[in-house]
């Protein structure tokens, strides 16, 4: 039961964080889920109290089919084969949140002027190459279907700018992904098939929570400083990505859709 019983959705970077949220999410709402991320035990980087394969036996509780498949989807190898495994195991593909990415965590920022090539490889890789390799696989399966949804993440970064020009590169990365979007949706619409953007603000997953301290993000100043007063949560974006998959949203594509407590409302 629920509204999207039958339908088969891929999460990527859903191993622990945002994705986490987005997968139990659409799980709760019927689906059967694939955990899509370079390292399934979520644990290892920030402390979560995730190990192998969490998310999967979680979502299977849930009473739905979930698998995780571990690769690096800025591989097209790896890509392929997450969509072979998909295919074999859940037979379609309706919904995909190309959730995985990041930024790089560094006290210099980096700037602009602080970008190393190694950075920028990483940065693209992570955030574009990651979203553009996936919408490619995943879109003539969708065109067979006659249907399909698909949300991309780009990030407060990524339609306005942080104080001082943090992140530049990580922004820059994440505009893409936006321009993607909607070029994305242009291309797609008439087969059916919806593409989206949710752009977080700062939203306290245990990786920010562990990095705030020394990186000035997500503080109590930050908090007080936006028009909602409070930082997110990851609801907060669950929310977003629901809508983004149901038919609440049917006549709604190419759009990006903030949930950063109105962060971009105010100029730096
Ligand atoms: P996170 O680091 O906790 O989770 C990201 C997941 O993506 C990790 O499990 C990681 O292993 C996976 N991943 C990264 N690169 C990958 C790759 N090449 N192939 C497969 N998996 C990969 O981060 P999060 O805070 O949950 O953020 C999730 C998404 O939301 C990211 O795209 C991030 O840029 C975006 N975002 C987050 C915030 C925030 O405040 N948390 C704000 C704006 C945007």
């Amino acid at each position: 039961s629920g509204q999207l019983a039958g339908k088969v959705a891929i999460v990527t970077g859903a191993a622990r964080g945002l994705g986490r949220a987005y997968a139990l999410r659409l799980a709760g709402l019927g689906a059967d889920v694939v955990i899509a991320d370079l390292n399934l035990d979520g644990a290892r980087d920030w402390g979560e109290q995730l190990g192998a394969d969490t998310v999967p036996r979680e979502i299977e509780a849930m009473g739905r089919r979930s698998i995780g498949v571990q690769g690096d989807l800025s591989r097209p190898a790896d890509v392929a084969r997450l969509f072979d495994e998909t295919m074999a195991a859940l037979g379609r593909v309706d919904i995909l949140v190309n959730n995985a990415g990041g930024a790089i965590a560094r006290e210099s920022g980096p700037r602009a002027s602080e970008t190393t090539q190694a950075d920028y490889d990483l940065l693209m890789d992570a955030n574009l190459r990651t979203t553009l390799l996936c919408c490619q696989a995943a879109v003539p399966i969708m065109k067979a279907q006659g249907a399909g949804v698909i949300v991309n993440v780009t990030s407060q970064t990524g339609v306005s700018t942080l104080p001082g020009g943090l992140l530049a590169v990580y922004g820059a990365s994440k505009a893409a992904v936006a321009s993607l979007t909607r070029t994305l949706a242009a291309e797609l619409g008439p087969c059916g098939i919806r593409v989206n953007a949710l752009s977080p603000g700062i939203i306290m997953t245990a990786r920010v929570a562990a990095q705030a301290a020394a990186r000035g993000i997500g503080t109590n100043a930050q908090a007080e400083s936006l028009p909602l007063r409070r930082l997110g949560e990851p609801d907060d974006c669950a929310g977003v990505v629901e809508f983004l998959v149901t038919d609440l949203s049917r006549y709604v594509t190419g759009q990006v859709i903030c949930a950063d407590g109105g962060a971009v409302l105010h100029p730096n």
